[in-house]
C-alpha cells in the first residue's frame, strides 16, 4: 500500500485545503538571526525565543509569540483572531482570579474536533471508502461538565459521540449526549445494572454500543437482553498481539488487563450463536495504549484488528463497526519523532492509514467496510487548556566575587581566585577541574578547623564565580566535553512556583511526562538564567526538572531573572488531558481557578468561571468542619486573653486572618 504522508494535519473546515495539505517549515532555526548590537553581543529576538522554547513545534497553529514578546493564542488556529496571553492573564487577575489559573479555550476544542473529523473525511474521500467515521470522546480524559458539554455541541455536525469507561462516566454520557445518531461506546467493567441501563437507553433514541471485555460480561449481556426483550448492539474488545510502546504500552497482549483473547472471542461468538444473538455482535474494539508515538505500531495494530474484524464477519457476526480506540499522540516536544513525548506522524497520516488498511482487508474478502470509530482523548483535549502560574522567588548560587587580595587571605582562597582570573576559552576544561579540586580542599580544611566559616563562604563564592565564567564560555561552544555537560544543571537556580505539581501536572510527577513550559512574556529579552522549578508542597518530588528539547530532555529551563515588584508568569501547555482529574490534594492544595474563554468579534468573552477549591472545601474532604476549627481557635484566644498572653487587638487580628483564610484559595497571593 502506498500511503504518501502529508506534512501537516490539514486545517479543519477549510475547503480550500482539500486538494492537499499545506507544507509548513517547522524548523526555521537553521537561519539564526545574526544581528549584532552596539556592544558587540548578539541581540536577543523573539525568533530566538521561538527556537529556544520550540513553540512552533508543539504549539502550531494555536500558540506563537508577538512583537511585544508575549505568547499569543489563536484559538481558531489559522482561521481566526488571536489573543495576547499575557494581557489576558493581567485582565483576569484584575477580576480577582488568582494564580495558578487554568485557562480553557473552547475554540481550540472546537478546532480539534473539526480537524479530526476533517482528516477522516479527507481520508475517506481519498480512498473512496464506502463508510463513515464517527468519533467518540473518552470521558475519562477530562470529565469537566463545561468541557463535555462543549464537545457534544461542537461534535453535533459530525455525530461525534462519547465513550464511557465506568458507571459514573456512563451517567454523564447518557445524560449529556443528545446528538441523534451519535454513538455512546460503553466500555469498562460492567455489572448487571450498567448493562441494563445501557440497553434501556436505546429506547430513548440513544445509540449505546456495549463493548464486552470479559466472558462474564458476555453471559450477562445475553441474560439482560433476554430479560428486557431488547436486541442490543454489542461489541467485543480484543487483546491484540500488536503492542503499544512507552509509558502506556502494556494495554495489550495476552496479559493485558482488558479485553478478550482470541480463544475468548471465539467462545463469545459461540455463546451468541447459541442464544441466537449473533445479529447483536456488531463491533470490534481495541485500544493498544495512549500516546502511541510510532505510526508503525498503529499500522500493525490496525492490520491485526482488520483481520479479526473480517474473520468475525465470516463467522456470521453482523459486523458494522470497527473501533480503533485511542492512542493518537500529541507532540509535546515538537520533535516529530517516535520519542515518547512526540509522534512521528500527523493526524492525517493516522486517518489515512486506518481508512486504507481497513478498506484493503474488507475488499479482499468482499465484505462491506465498517463505520470507523476512534476514541481519541489526548489529541482532542490536550491543546485547549493552558495553566498559568507565577514565580514566588528564585534562589541561585551567588556569582559575585568576594573581596580578596590582601596577604592575610588563606592560600586556598588565593588559589581559587587565581583560577578564576585565568579562565579563558582555551583552558576552561582544565580550570574547571582545578576549581573543583580547590573547592574540595577548602571543605576539608574547614572540616579540620583550618578555615573559618567566613573563609569557607568566600571559597564557595569563588568556586561558583569560576563555574559561572566557565558556563558562559561553554554556551558559546559548539561542542562541550562530557564532564562539563552538567554545569548548567549544577549552576541552575531554583524557581519557586505557586503551584502544586501533584494537583496540576500529576503525570509529570508520576510518570515523568513532559509538558512544554515557558515564560509567557519577556520573550524579546534573553533568558540568561537556567532554572528548575520547585512547587509549593513540602515534598522533594514536587518539582519539575525535565523539560522538552529537540534531542531528548533538558535538565534546566532558560528563564529570566526576576524583576523586583514585577510578576513573572510561566505557562504550562498541552495539559488539558488527564491532568485535572488525576490531580490530588497533596498538602491540601486544591483545584485551581479555571476560566473558559471564547473568541468574540471584539476580543474575547468569559464563558464560565470555575472557582478553585477554598480551604474550607479541601478541609471538608478530610472531614474537618471549618466552624469547629474556628471555634477551637476562638476558645484558645479566650484562654490567652484571660491569662493576658495576647491583647484584644492581636486576638482579633488572628481570628480574622484565620476565618478569611478558610474562605480563600489554597495557593499563595503573589
Ligand atoms: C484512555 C482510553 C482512551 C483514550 O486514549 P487517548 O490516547 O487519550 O486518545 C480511549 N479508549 C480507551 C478504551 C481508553 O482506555
Amino acid at each position: 500500500m502506498n500511503l504518501e504522508p502529508t506534512t501537516e494535519d490539514i486545517a479543519a473546515g477549510s475547503p480550500s485545503n482539500n486538494g492537499g495539505a499545506t507544507v509548513k517549515n517547522n524548523f526555521p532555526e537553521q537561519e539564526r538571526l545574526k544581528e549584532v548590537g552596539a556592544d558587540g553581543l548578539k541581540k536577543w529576538s523573539i525568533e530566538k525565543s521561538e527556537e529556544l522554547y520550540r513553540i512552533k513545534g508543539w504549539g502550531e497553529p494555536y500558540f506563537s509569540i508577538n512583537a511585544a514578546g508575549h505568547v499569543t493564542v489563536s484559538p481558531q488556529g489559522d482561521r481566526g483572531g488571536s489573543l495576547d496571553l499575557y494581557e489576558l492573564v493581567e485582565a483576569l487577575r484584575q477580576r480577582n482570579l488568582g494564580l495558578p489559573l487554568l485557562i480553557r479555550f473552547s475554540d481550540i476544542l472546537e478546532d480539534r474536533i473539526e480537524r479530526l473529523n476533517a482528516c477522516f473525511a479527507k481520508a475517506i474521500a481519498r480512498y473512496s471508502y464506502r463508510g463513515v467515521y464517527r468519533g467518540v470522546f473518552p470521558v475519562k480524559c477530562n470529565q469537566q461538565r463545561h468541557l463535555i458539554e462543549d464537545i457534544v455541541r461542537f461534535g453535533q455536525p459530525y455525530q461525534f459521540g462519547l465513550e464511557a469507561g465506568s458507571k459514573p462516566e456512563l451517567m454523564i454520557a447518557l445524560a449529556t449526549l443528545k446528538t441523534p445518531g451519535a454513538p455512546i461506546i460503553c466500555n469498562g467493567y460492567k455489572d448487571k445494572e450498567y448493562i441494563e441501563t445501557a440497553m434501556l437507553a436505546a429506547k430513548l433514541g440513544q445509540r449505546p454500543i456495549i463493548v464486552l471485555e470479559q466472558i462474564e460480561e458476555v453471559n450477562m449481556a445475553i441474560q439482560v437482553s433476554k430479560e428486557l426483550g431488547i436486541k442490543p448492539v454489542l461489541g467485543v474488545r480484543a487483546k491484540l498481539k500488536s503492542k503499544g510502546m512507552g509509558q502506556w504500552g502494556n494495554s495489550t497482549g495476552d496479559r493485558a488487563k482488558f479485553g478478550l483473547t482470541i480463544p475468548e472471542i471465539i467462545q463469545a461468538v459461540d455463546l451468541f450463536a447459541a442464544s441466537d444473538m449473533l445479529e447483536s455482535l456488531q463491533l470490534l474494539h481495541f485500544h493498544i495504549g495512549s500516546q502511541i508515538s510510532s505510526i508503525g505500531v498503529i499500522k500493525d495494530a490496525i492490520r491485526e484488528a482488520s483481520q479479526i474484524y473480517v474473520e468475525l464477519a465470516k463467522l456470521g457476526a453482523n459486523m458494522n463497526y470497527l473501533d480503533v480506540g485511542g492512542g493518537l499522540a500529541v507532540d509535546y516536544d515538537g520533535s516529530k519523532t517516535n520519542f515518547h513525548a512526540s509522534k512521528n506522524y500527523n493526524m492525517q497520516n493516522y486517518a489515512n492509514d486506518i481508512v486504507a488498511e481497513v478498506k484493503e482487508a474488507c475488499q479482499e474478502v468482499d465484505i462491506p467496510v465498517p463505520t470507523l470509530i476512534s476514541e481519541s482523548g489526548r489529541a482532542i483535549a490536550s491543546h485547549q487548556s493552558v495553566l498559568i502560574f507565577n514565580i514566588l522567588a528564585s534562589s541561585g548560587v551567588s556569582t559575585e566575587i568576594p573581596e580578596i587580595g590582601n596577604e592575610k587571605q588563606h592560600l586556598i582562597l588565593r588559589n581559587l581566585y587565581d583560577t578564576y582570573e585565568s579562565i579563558k576559552t582555551d583552558n576552561y576544561q582544565e580550570t574547571y577541574h582545578d576549581a573543583i579540586q580547590f573547592k574540595e580542599e577548602a571543605i576539608s580544611l574547614f572540616n579540620f578547623g583550618y578555615l573559618s566559616l567566613r573563609e569557607r563562604a568566600k571559597a564557595e563564592q569563588l568556586f561558583w564565580a569560576c563555574c559561572n565564567k566557565i558556563a558562559a564560555i561553554t554556551r558559546q561552544q559548539e561542542y562541550v566535553p562530557d564532564d562539563l555537560e552538567d554545569l548548567d544543571k549544577i549552576m541552575a537556580s531554583i524557581y519557586y512556583v505557586n503551584l502544586s505539581v501533584f494537583q496540576s501536572a500529576p503525570d509529570s510527577w508520576a510518570i515523568s511526562q513532559l509538558f512544554p513550559i515557558m515564560p509567557i512574556h519577556r520573550l524579546n529579552e534573553e533568558p540568561i538564567q537556567r532554572g528548575t522549578l520547585a512547587d509549593l508542597t513540602c515534598d522533594s518530588d514536587g518539582k519539575i526538572d525535565r523539560f522538552i528539547d529537540l534531542l531528548d530532555v533538558k535538565k534546566v529551563l532558560e528563564l529570566h531573572p526576576l524583576e523586583p515588584g514585577k510578576p513573572y508568569y510561566l505557562g504550562m501547555f498541552l495539559n488539558g488531558a488527564y491532568q485535572e482529574i488525576m490531580g490530588n490534594l497533596h498538602n491540601l492544595f486544591g483545584d485551581t481557578n479555571a476560566v473558559h474563554i471564547k473568541l468574540s468579534p471584539n476580543g474575547y468573552e468569559i464563558e464560565h468561571v470555575v472557582k478553585g477549591d477554598t480551604m474550607t472545601e479541601v478541609l471538608g474532604y478530610v472531614q474537618y468542619d471549618s466552624e469547629d476549627l474556628v471555634e477551637s481557635i476562638r476558645q484558645q484566644t479566650e484562654q490567652a486573653l484571660k491569662q493576658e498572653r495576647i491583647t484584644l487587638d492581636e486576638s482579633q487580628h488572628l481570628l480574622q486572618n484565620y476565618e478569611r483564610s478558610l474562605q480563600g484559595y489554597t495557593y499563595l497571593f503573589p
